[in-house]
């Protein structure tokens, strides 16, 4: 159904900022005011965030900074959405099969973490059930980025 997506985004941001504060690691939320309305399915979407907003700020040690950002694209009727950190990162070797259920970077080093290995497999399912497609870019000791994209609801833009 039609969502208004900038409150999803602000809400979830919300529930992640004692998380962010424990772990000392700055959350910031980068969202237009207006953004369109757009057709997903809300509690499908929650989850999504709530598994790349755990995951950034899990894998990011203190003082560093998470951001939720989501931009427009008019040519292409959708939002799309990212949630950037400056983490640990992911190792080249590891990326093309980080999406795959229960993979986990190296046991060692996640094994403080906790975690099955579901997060990222979950929130690419929900994502492509939307007909949408999610990626991410990694750079080993840099950070993390995760961008999704939404569809617009029938009727276009937030003009
Ligand atoms: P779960 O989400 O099921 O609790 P998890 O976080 O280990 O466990 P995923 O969310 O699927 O599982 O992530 C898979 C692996 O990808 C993680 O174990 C971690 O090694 C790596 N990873 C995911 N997100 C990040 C990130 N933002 N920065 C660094 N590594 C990440
Ligand atoms: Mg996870």
């Amino acid at each position: 159904k039609e969502a208004d997506l900038g409150r999803l985004l602000r809400y979830a941001a919300d529930r992640f900022s004692i998380f962010s504060e424990q772990q000392e690691v700055q959350l910031a939320v980068d969202v237009p005011s207006k953004l369109p309305p757009v057709y997903i399915d809300l509690d499908a979407i929650n989850q999504v965030l709530d598994n790349l907003l755990s995951n950034a700020i899990k894998y990011t040690s203190q003082g560093g900074t998470v951001v939720l950002s989501a931009k427009e694209n008019r040519s292409l009727n959708r939002v799309q959405i990212s949630i950037s950190d400056t983490g640990i990162g992911i190792p080249a070797r590891d990326l093309k099969r980080i999406f795959e259920r229960f993979y986990r970077v190296d046991k060692a080093r996640s094994r403080g973490q906790g975690g099955t290995g579901l997060g990222l497999a979950i929130a690419r399912e929900l994502v492509q059930a939307h007909g949408a497609d999610i990626e991410i870019t990694s750079e080993w000791n840099v950070g993390t980025t995760v961008t999704f994209w939404v569809p617009f609801a029938q009727g276009g833009s937030a003009g």
